[in-house]
């Protein structure tokens, strides 16, 4: 399709954003809610892309363009958009102890019932088979429940190496490990200068995260539980009782209660007989109608009565963000995580990272101060002014096909001062 050499990169890149940005949740709608659009979408997409394009592609073309494109390119793009955020400090609010909390979780993209590529990672249920692809993301931690996509790693069939005749939670658990090694030393490679806290899941709570993490300088908050390391968790119970005034009691206005009791210096070898000391700590929650839950932490950080609740909160309640915020609005929502935008290994990577960074730009937009600002002139909460955050997307779809965008509104002399606040109520 010779077509695609005519438009600027630029230009397809802001047309593939496009696809997510405005929640169209398949490649075809590009050519019914924008080719098709009205008169103001090529005119409004040359002033996003800075361009001069005098015709508007087609679905087709982005899937090309997509096929030709590094996924270095998007990776960069990502890293720019972070560090810009970084430098702004519009993240700082939901530090940790002064560090950045960087929330690690695997998610299922796509599921075939036939093998799709030599890659699938393969799954066996009964009778039937399942052919999967995943990814461990890395998302930076910002106020007001945002989530950044910082990094993503991509797990197929190299990672399950001789998983025959070994159970589906083995299997999975060395997967993730691997794409771990593989993530955070990229990510360091990145970011040598940001200091992290991980946020993670029992899974990881292993030698070689707590190596990693030494080794970078960095930190983290591993959700503990008894079945992953039971002869700790047996020493944490017996510690804890020998230390009951190491404990904090909280009482909200809701009627909610939270306790707090941490333990210091807990002492752990791994299976490659490394010895590693790290503090633990619980919070028990009891809602107003009685409910109760519980949850336990491992981390190097100091617990203490200063810290607990913000490590609880940041390094541990927070990571169901990721899960939340990150994943279940992208796959069910209008951004359409799981649907199957091509078949090609190399392009639905490259779609699944378009949807990362148009993510980023969403949240900015439904969080940032601009339209915070906006809704107080009305005299309304944003929720109020939209309904919902679909009508957020919907009213970007009708200014795109309705409005021809002025140009002092892309100045960038105006908007290089602007800096974005994120709401952190
Ligand atoms: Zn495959």
């Amino acid at each position: 399709m010779p077509e695609a050499c005519t438009y600027a990169t630029r230009f397809l890149a802001w047309w593939g954003l496009a696809l997510y940005l405005f929640q169209l949740g398949s490649r075809r709608q590009l050519d019914y809610d924008l080719r098709d659009g009205g008169p103001p979408v090529l005119a409004n997409l040359n002033r996003l892309a800075g361009t001069q394009q005098t015709t508007l592609p087609v679905h087709d073309t982005l899937d090309h363009f997509l096929g030709h494109v590094k996924l270095a390119g998007w990776e960069r793009l990502r890293r720019q958009m972070v560090q810009r955020l970084v430098r702004m400090k519009a993240l700082d609010a939901a530090r940790l102890l002064g560090r950045f909390v960087l929330l690690i979780d695997g998610t299922g993209l796509l599921c075939f019932r036939r093998r799709h590529c030599p890659d699938c990672l393969v799954q066996r249920h009964g009778t039937h088979t399942l052919y999967l692809h995943q990814v461990l993301e890395a998302k930076l931690l910002g106020p007001g429940g945002v989530v950044v996509s910082l990094d993503s790693e991509f797990i197929d069939n190299a990672d399950a190496g001789g998983a025959r005749g070994r159970r589906t939670e083995e299997v999975k658990q060395d997967c993730e490990l691997k794409a771990l090694a593989r993530l955070l030393p990229r990510i360091k490679k990145a970011y040598p200068q940001l200091r992290f806290v991980l946020a993670l899941d029992s899974l990881y709570g292993c030698g070689p995260m707590f190596a990693l993490a030494e080794q970078f300088g960095w930190s983290y908050v591993v959700t503990f539980k008894e079945g992953r390391t039971p002869a700790l968790w047996q020493e944490y119970q017996a510690l804890r009782r020998a230390c009951p005034e190491n404990a904090l009691k909280r009482q909200w206005a809701d009627g909610r209660v939270q306790e707090f009791r941490w333990v210091k210096q807990l002492a752990y070898r791994d299976s490659e007989d490394r010895d590693w000391t790290f503090n633990a700590l619980e919070c028990t929650e009891t809602t107003a109608a009685g409910e109760r839950q519980y949850f336990a932490w491992l981390t190097p950080l100091p617990v203490g009565r200063n810290t607990v609740e913000e490590i609880a909160q940041k390094g541990g309640r927070d990571r169901w963000k990721v899960e939340n915020e990150g994943f279940n609005r992208q796959k069910n929502s209008g951004l359409n995580l799981e649907h199957v935008y091509s078949i090609d290994p190399e392009k639905w990577k490259a779609y699944y990272l378009l949807l990362q960074l148009a993510f980023i730009l969403v949240q900015l937009l439904e969080r940032g101060s601009l339209l915070q600002r906006l809704a107080a002139a009305a005299d309304r909460s944003v929720s109020k002014l939209f309904g919902s955050l679909k009508n957020v997307a919907r009213r970007l779809l009708e200014s795109i096909r309705f409005v021809t965008w002025a140009e002092d509104w892309f100045d960038p002399r105006a908007a290089g001062p602007l800096r974005i606040g994120l709401d952190t109520s």
